[in-house]
């Protein structure tokens, strides 16, 4: 298949190409001019990759996989990587195995991280406390890409045995953060523990301090914690992601998912 006449966003030089899209088996094969059996004409569109949310608890949205990837693929959004964190809560690993199963077969790629704060402190009271042996069983998973934020932040910069142990399950995979106004040796020790990303920076030092610690920093827009704002003044590209935790269905038909956070994103400075 060929998609011909579109302006396509080379995402890793941020140009703007006129070049047809070639298609096989599903993947691109390249830019260029091409012929193909199937033509799609994009003549006057831009033509960019699909977007990928990369943080998301789907309980949220209080809507079945499916009924979310109906809402959301039309909208642009391709991938989401969920955090089924308040399903793990209730149901444990077994609610967690069954939402793998559930997204298996979609249009949407699902993507997952272990929830590895089950519970996230010593005030929540889950059916059970999700331990290292049932993460592991967890990043068995095909779908499973590491660990979910971990949102014990004080047992992880105090080396509390049972944060670091699941931190060993998942060294060489990625592990999300949460960590909102650590800053300092707090924040390198956190670091240095193996966390990759952090969601919470709420101020421009928050924010730049996360980056030049070597993390991701995603730059969230949801209601009512908006972390935007550190993504305001922070200049520094290459590990900003624009992030958006959706609230309900309704809120979901107001706005375009990920359109309406690159929108805000932009407006605030970012790319
Ligand atoms: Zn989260
Ligand atoms: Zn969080």
């Amino acid at each position: 298949m060929v998609v011909r006449g579109g302006r396509v966003l080379s995402v890793f030089t941020r140009e703007w190409l006129d070049a047809d899209i070639a298609v096989a088996d599903g993947w691109i094969a390249g830019l260029g001019e091409y012929d193909g059996r199937e033509v799609v004409d994009a003549t006057g569109r831009h033509v960019v990759p699909g977007f990928i949310d990369a943080h998301m608890h789907l309980e949220s949205t209080k809507l079945l996989p499916d009924e979310f990837a109906r809402l959301v693929l039309p909208l642009g959004t391709t991938t989401v990587v969920l955090d089924p964190h308040e399903l793990a809560n209730v149901l444990g690993t077994d609610g967690v195995h069954w939402l793998l199963d559930a997204c298996d077969a979609l249009p949407l790629d699902f993507y997952f991280m272990a929830p590895s704060s089950i519970p996230a402190s010593v005030f929540e009271s889950p059916r059970r406390p999700l331990l290292s042996g049932d993460l592991e069983s967890l990043l068995r998973r095909r779908r499973v890409l590491g660990l979910a934020e971990m949102m014990n932040f004080p047992g992880v910069i105090n080396a509390d045995p049972n944060e670091l142990k699941k931190l060993e399950l998942a060294t060489g995979l990625h592990v999300d953060g949460h960590a909102p106004g650590v800053l300092g040796r707090a924040l390198n020790a956190y670091v240095a523990a193996g966390i990759r990303s952090d969601h919470e920076a709420l101020t421009v030092e928050e924010g730049l301090e996360r980056l030049r610690n070597g993390m991701w920093l995603l730059i969230r827009g949801a209601e009512p914690a908006r972390a935007a704002p550190a993504g305001r003044g922070v200049r520094h590209e290459p590990n900003r992601v624009l992030h958006r935790r959706p609230r309900s269905r309704g809120h979901r038909g107001e706005r375009a998912h990920q359109r309406h956070g690159a929108r805000g994103g932009r407006r605030r400075g970012a790319a």
